[in-house]
């Protein structure tokens, strides 16, 4: 039996636990932490996530697709909070395309949970990894009391995420390119009571977001009714920003002038904004992803992005699940394995960092914007019309399986496409006619013809 050591019990660490054992390897995971389902986890993160279709399918390869379902809400679309007396409902499509919101605790226990019941994994945690040895072939660990001990590994993964020690070693190699780009934004937890959520009468299912500019809420729907919120603002530099604001009189008289209608529905804002941690979005690319067949990064270890697409996680149980599929088919070489796993990913992961920064972008200052609210409804119309062929780019990434590279690469030819469709007034003015439609049927047929566009090509 194969022995696999995996450094960092999260959601990919532990998901990648799981889908090994099932393929016949013996698979010893190390967390550094306590477990989290005994013990609090100081500065955890504890945001909501959104999961999609890309996470949900590796989830269900570990045959966890049943018992996911029992821990999330189905979200269908944003609900904007222009400003108090003003909502705007942006479904996510038009055939009840949904994301999932659920809590990030109840996640990782029901994956760690599920790891302990898959024969082949064993768990340890209280161990934090320190660093390898690759030619004693052994990792070091240190406990609790500062013990430190060596472990023998035949293949090390490294899932100990974003701030990875096992990559901060590999950066001393020589040709191990790296880079990090912080957001000057970081966020911050906030919570709606489920009283108040019901009293206010929150549309339910949805996102909401009060998005103004420099500043956003963005408000994730939990089981219980209550909202889990994360606050975005710059972390200095700024009249608003966290580090400026340091009193409860500073807090209260900025968030009444930007979020005057959601200061109602968080009673607790001045303890939560004072004590809960910032918590920063930054942007990680390195490669190589491997040292031979010996030492793996996986999920935020090799690439860290923002979360503005809801993508970090859902791109590192993606990675499980293309990591499997490459060592199934070479067994017995895990350096190829490795190398074809890197050769799938890393240009997809590089384009949803790229995408995540944008989009970081796009959501503050865009989504409230009538420019932009009319091309989304071109869009929607278009994905009417073809269902099967055309969907948004943020469609592609979120509700499709794609490939991150893939959905940007098809872009530039639907991006020029919109651009046409509203350059023409009737369109414009109603997309729903059948004039309208007609002409979108022929300008769809042109543009392909112009550009000579292989559809099927990209078709899935
Ligand atoms: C505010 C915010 C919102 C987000 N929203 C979404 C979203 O909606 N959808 C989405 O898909 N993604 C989202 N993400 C991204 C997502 O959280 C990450 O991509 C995901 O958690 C990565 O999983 P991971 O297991 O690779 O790393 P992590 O979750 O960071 O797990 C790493 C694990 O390794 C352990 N560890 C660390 N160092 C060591 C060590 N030296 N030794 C042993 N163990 C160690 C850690 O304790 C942890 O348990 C969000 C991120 C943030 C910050």
């Amino acid at each position: 039996m194969k022995e696999v050591t995996i450094a960092g019990a999260g959601l990919t660490g532990t998901l990648l636990s799981i889908l090994l054992a099932k393929q016949g390897y013996s698979v010893r995971l190390y967390e550094r932490n306590k477990d989290p389902r005994t013990s609090f986890v100081k500065g955890g993160k504890s945001i909501n996530l959104t999961l999609c279709k890309r996470g949900i399918s590796a989830l269900e390869m570990a045959g966890l697709g049943e018992a996911v379902q029992e821990l999330w809400v189905p979200v269908y679309g944003r609900c904007l909070h222009l400003n108090e007396s003003s909502l705007e409902l942006q479904p996510y499509g038009n055939y009840g395309e949904a994301l999932y919101s659920i809590s990030r605790q109840d996640l990782n226990s029901l994956l760690l949970s599920a790891a302990q019941k898959t024969s082949g994994v064993s768990v340890e945690f209280g161990l934090k990894c320190m660093g390898y040895d690759l030619e004693k072939s052994s990792v070091l660990f240190i406990d609790e009391n500062q013990n430190q001990i060596e472990s023998p590994f035949a293949t090390l993964i490294a899932a100990d995420g974003v701030h990875s020690a096992i990559r901060y070693q590999m950066q001393r190699n020589h040709g191990f390119d790296y880079s990090q780009f912080y957001s000057k934004h970081v966020n911050k937890e906030l919570s709606i009571p489920a009283e108040l959520a019901k009293q206010y009468k929150l549309e339910k299912n949805h996102l909401h977001i009060w998005p103004r500019n420099e500043f956003m809420i963005i408000a994730f729907p939990n089981r219980d009714g209550s909202y889990t919120c994360t606050l975005q603002l710059p972390f200095e530099g700024n009249d608003i920003s966290f580090k400026n604001l340091n009193t409860e009189s500073e807090l209260l008289h900025h968030f009444q002038k930007l979020f005057p209608d959601a200061i109602p529905l968080l009673p607790n804002l001045v303890e939560e904004f004072f004590k809960n941690p910032e918590i920063p979005m930054v942007t990680v690319r390195c490669s190589p992803w491997h040292i031979q067949d010996k030492v793996l990064l996986i999920g935020d270890a090799a690439h860290g992005i923002w979360p503005s697409y809801g993508q970090g996680a859902n791109a590192g149980f993606e990675d499980c699940e293309v990591l499997c599929e490459c060592m199934a088919k070479t067994p017995d070489d895990f350096l190829v394995s490795f190398a074809e796993f890197q050769e799938r990913r890393i240009q997809n992961l590089n384009a949803i960092a790229d995408l995540s920064e944008n989009h970081f972008n796009e959501i503050r200052h865009h989504v409230a914007d009538s420019k932009f609210l009319l091309r989304k409804k071109i869009e929607r119309k278009m994905n009417q019309l073809f269902p099967s062929e055309y969907f948004s780019l943020y469609a592609r990434v979120a509700f499709t399986k794609t490939p991150y590279k893939q959905a940007v690469d098809m872009e530039s030819f639907y991006h020029g496409l919109i651009d046409e469709l509203l350059k023409i007034p009737e369109i414009v003015l109603s997309p729903d006619s059948s004039e309208s439609e007609k002409l979108i049927y022929k300008t769809y047929q042109k543009h392909l013809n112009k550009e000579n566009y292989n559809i099927d090509k990209y078709l899935h």
